[in-house]
Formats: structure tokens, C-alpha cells, sequence
């Protein structure tokens, strides 16, 4: 038994190409538009999400569409009217990927309910064959002796059984086929535990991840999940500090200035 952490990895972001977008601009006379916004590598997500927004009025400039007479030039307050609106479909252009790494699958068992705006890719526990059990443990639990050694004791029974299993199949001996062994390991799977730690590449829409953080950090959302989407919407509060800003943060609980956008 290996005792280990749930970490998040934010592994991709927008990036938004200008040249492209300022020909367009040019196209439908809003270049204007862009030299008012920044341009630094965590200003794409918020730029994609003005963009998107923008299209739908042609706002860029008072003018270009006889029925807008004026515009929001500030970004934080043109998407706070997005979020206070609930136009929040223009959000569904601006995705984040992130490594749950050493996240149990109850966990991921929860999350892969959400949907609406997500991508997965789940590590494949009939292809990779367990050999020690990473677990988390709450604090609490930690600080319960006699639960900690019953616990793993279990564990590392169930370690033994896996290691006997894959040699009572003979999986490491030449020539077995991959089938058989993906079959076998498959069988082996069954016997591990739900708290298994193991890891996904989740990715989603800032629409979603409003969403998702204020469900799965409320107070009644399992533990380990909380402590996921904690650490998610810390992240998302550096990345689009305008779209993730209006959250207040009480016990752990995350809760929007605008709910369901
Ligand atoms: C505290 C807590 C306890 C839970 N307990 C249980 C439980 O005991 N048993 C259980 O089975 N599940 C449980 N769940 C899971 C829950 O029922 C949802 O399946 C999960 O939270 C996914 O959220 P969502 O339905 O908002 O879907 P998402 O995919 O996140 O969708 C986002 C939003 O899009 C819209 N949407 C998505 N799909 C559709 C659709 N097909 N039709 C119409 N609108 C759609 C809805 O407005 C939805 O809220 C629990 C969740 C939480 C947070």
C-alpha cells in the first residue's frame, strides 16, 4: 500500500491565434476590438470568451451593427454581464484540461457523471495491471491508529492476492498473448478496492467547470471530491480571474454570484 495525495494538473489551455482573428476583424471593421484587450499568455481563455461573446452582436465597436449605440470596453465587466445574464453558451468555447492524478475511482466514479462539456480519458484498469495500491486517507482517518493498521493490513492482503493471481495466470511468462492477459487482468481488477487511487485527463468548458466546482464542493459532495474541485477552482481563479471571481469560498464550499449560467 502506497499512501498518496489527489493532485491536479491543469495541462492545457486556450490559445487563441490574433493574426487570424484580426483579419477576420478587419473583415466586419471591429479591429478595434483588439487593441483594447492584453494579449499575455493567461489573457486567451477571458479573449476567447469576449470573442465568442462579441460575434453574437457584432459589438466590437458602437456602429458596426445600427442597434448597438455602445459597448462595455472593460473585459471584467463586459463577462460579468456574460455570467450575470446567463449567456453562458459563449463559455462553452473556452476548455481546460487537467491530470486527476492519484484520484480514487470513487472519485472519478462521480465525476464522469458530469457530462455536458467534458472530454475523458480514464487510465484503463484492464490494461494496466495493479501491483501496489496507492490509497488515500483523510486526516482524520490518519489520526486513528487502529483504523490505519486494520486498513492496511487489508490492503496489503489484497496487494499479496493481485501478485499471486498474475502468477497463478503465468501473465509474465514468454509468449502469453496480449489478450489473455488483457482478459486476466481485467479478472484481477474486480478484487481492488474503490478507493484505489488512480487518474484521468478530464477536460472541460469553463461553462461546465462553473458548474461542476459549485456541485462537487458543496457541503454535502463527497470529501475527496471536494478537496478535487477546490483545488480546480483555485486554479481557475488565476487562469480567468473574471469568470471565476464572483465565487465565495465558505467551509470549502464553493458558491457562484451567478449560479447556472
Ligand atoms: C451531493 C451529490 C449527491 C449525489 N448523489 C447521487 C446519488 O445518490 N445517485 C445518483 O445516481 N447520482 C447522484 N449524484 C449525481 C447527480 O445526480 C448527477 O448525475 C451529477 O451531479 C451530474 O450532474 P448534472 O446532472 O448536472 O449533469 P451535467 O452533465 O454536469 O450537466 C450539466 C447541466 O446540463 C443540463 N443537462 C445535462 N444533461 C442533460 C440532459 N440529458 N437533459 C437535460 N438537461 C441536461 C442540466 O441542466 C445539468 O445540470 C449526486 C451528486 C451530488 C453533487
Amino acid at each position: 500500500m502506497r499512501a498518496v495525495e489527489p493532485e491536479v494538473r491543469l495541462v492545457a489551455r486556450p490559445d487563441v491565434d490574433y493574426a487570424e482573428v484580426s483579419e477576420y476583424l478587419a473583415e466586419v471593421g471591429g479591429e478595434s476590438w483588439l487593441e483594447r484587450i492584453d494579449r499575455g499568455d493567461l489573457d486567451d481563455a477571458q479573449n476567447l470568451a469576449e470573442f465568442a461573446g462579441r460575434i453574437c452582436y457584432r459589438s466590437w465597436e458602437p456602429g458596426l451593427n445600427p442597434n448597438v449605440t455602445r459597448i462595455r470596453t472593460d473585459q471584467d465587466q463586459y463577462l460579468k454581464n456574460i455570467l450575470a445574464s446567463a449567456h453562458g453558451s459563449v463559455l462553452e468555447h473556452v476548455s481546460f484540461s487537467f491530470v486527476l492524478h492519484n484520484v480514487s475511482r470513487v472519485a472519478t466514479h462521480e465525476l464522469v457523471r458530469h457530462r455536458a462539456g467534458t472530454a475523458i480519458s480514464q487510465e484503463s484498469l484492464r490494461f494496466v495491471r495493479l501491483d501496489d495500491l496507492p490509497f488515500w486517507f483523510p486526516d482524520w482517518a490518519r489520526e486513528d491508529p487502529e483504523l490505519m493498521a486494520r486498513a492496511s493490513g487489508l490492503l496489503t492482503q489484497i496487494e499479496e492476492f493481485q501478485g499471486w493471481m498474475a502468477d497463478h495466470f503465468g501473465l509474465d511468462e514468454e509468449g502469453v498473448k496480449f489478450a489473455e492477459k488483457k482478459a486476466k487482468t481485467s479478472f484481477m481488477r474486480r478484487f481492488a478496492p474503490e478507493g484505489l487511487a488512480t487518474g484521468l485527463l478530464w477536460t472541460a468548458n469553463i461553462r461546465t467547470l462553473r458548474h461542476v466546482i459549485e456541485n462537487r464542493t458543496a457541503p454535502g459532495a463527497e470529501e475527496e471530491i471536494r478537496l478535487i474541485f477546490g483545488k480546480v477552482g483555485e486554479l481557475m481563479v488565476k487562469e480567468a480571474p473574471s469568470l471565476f471571481g464572483d465565487y465565495s469560498v465558505q467551509d470549502g464550499a464553493w458558491v457562484p454570484g451567478w449560479r447556472k449560467v
